[in-house]
């Protein structure tokens, strides 16, 4: 398919594949819907194996930035952008310097924030270029890591103040989000299991929460009640789901599941399974809020995950339909509502 076959079929507003030779970028900007309102999404760098592999990876992110945001109630769009680099490269400042000038072409359609191989520091530089930046002042990892333990807590059937104690959850990537989702847990007396490729990451958890460590390709086959992903994307792939032992998929790993069919596979083998763009909406909500300078209620939006995860599970227990199926039916259903109203553009001053 080319890119404007894929753009059509996938109902895509703006796709930017930039190269500046200067600075030796590689970069994609994908503006999925903007229904809501300007798109906002992470900045990944990653050391793709190719520019076509970047350019899937942001169209794929991109169109999972409009279902969070249209579920999660928010005014904005879907958008992300990648930049092929490894994220250690001594050029990384030219690379992001040159990547903005290209965001700032867009005019404030997207509003970049930071993603896996991207950090606060990077925005301030980005937000030289660019006037709307999120994630600039905080990193919103911990309001996505409370959104997916609040994803938990309420697929588990438990309130807020029963807690997790008894339960048995196994998370793999102890990054940013994994790590205070492992914090979270261990808070509320939850039995740990974790998983990283980063041994120093995983002594650490290990010693300081007594989790118990797994190698990094064993964690998500753990025999625990819940596997929580919070590593790379299709971490959930069809040999992965014949070996999955625990009855609950919850994580924040974007993209988790390596095909959308998987989701009709978990839900075959009775396999609670909360969409990831539901369960780690909680950094959006969190940069949504610092962009309009107003955090009040911030977690309690966060909190509410949960009653959205429930939402979605009832309604696809009580239709035989997979959760993901049921989550991309309510958030297009809330686009169709706004529509006419695309393409967002800013008003003229
Ligand atoms: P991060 O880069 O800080 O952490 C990822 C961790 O996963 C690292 O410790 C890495 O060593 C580990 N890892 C990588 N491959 C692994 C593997 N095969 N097995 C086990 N561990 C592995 O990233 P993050 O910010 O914590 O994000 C984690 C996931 O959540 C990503 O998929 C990201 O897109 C998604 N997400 C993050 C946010 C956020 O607020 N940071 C918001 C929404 C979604």
């Amino acid at each position: 398919m080319t890119l404007s076959q894929t753009m059509a079929a996938r109902d895509f507003e703006q796709v930017v594949v930039c190269r500046d030779p200067n600075s030796g970028l590689e970069s994609v900007i994908a503006v999925h819907d903007t229904t809501l309102g300007p798109s906002l999404g992470g900045i990944r760098m990653r050391a793709y194996p190719s520019q076509d592999a970047a350019l899937a990876d942001a169209l794929d992110l991109a169109e999972a930035m409009t279902y969070k945001a249209a579920l999660a109630g928010l005014e904005l769009g879907g958008g992300k952008s990648v930049i092929n680099a490894d994220p250690t490269s001594p050029h990384r400042r030219e690379l992001l310097a040159a990547h903005a000038r290209y965001i700032a072409g867009l005019g404030g359609r997207y509003i970049p924030a930071v993603d896996m191989g991207t950090s606060p520091e990077d925005l301030e530089l980005v937000g030289h270029y660019v006037p709307t930046v999120a994630s600039q002042r905080r990193d919103p990892s911990y309001f996505t890591a409370r959104g997916v333990v609040a994803s938990i807590r309420a697929a588990l059937g438990l309130t807020s103040a029963t807690g997790l104690r008894d339960a048995h959850v196994a998370v793999q990537g102890l990054g940013h989000v994994g790590r205070h989702v492992v914090a979270l847990l261990a808070e509320e007396g939850a039995r740990l299991t974790v998983g990283d490729i980063d041994a120093a990451r995983v002594r650490e958890v290990r010693d300081r929460f007594g989790a118990t460590a797994v190698p990094a390709d064993e964690v998500l086959i753990t025999d625990a009640d819940v596997v929580c992903p919070c590593a790379g994307g299709a971490a959930i792939t069809e040999p992965v789901l014949d070996r999955l032992k625990a009855r609950y998929v919850i994580g924040a790993a974007n993209n988790v599941l390596a095909d959308q069919s998987l989701a009709g596979g978990l839900m075959q083998r009775g396999i609670v399974h909360v969409p990831d763009f539901v369960a780690n909406a909680g950094g959006l909500i969190a940069c949504e809020a610092e962009l309009r300078g107003d955090d009040s209620g911030v977690l309690d939006r966060v909190d509410g995950i949960g009653d959205t995860a429930v939402a979605i599970l009832s309604r696809a227990q009580a239709t035989h339909t997979d959760s993901v199926s049921v989550a991309l039916e309510l958030a297009r259903t809330r686009l169709a509502s706004r529509r006419p109203g695309r393409p967002w553009f800013p008003s003229a001053s």
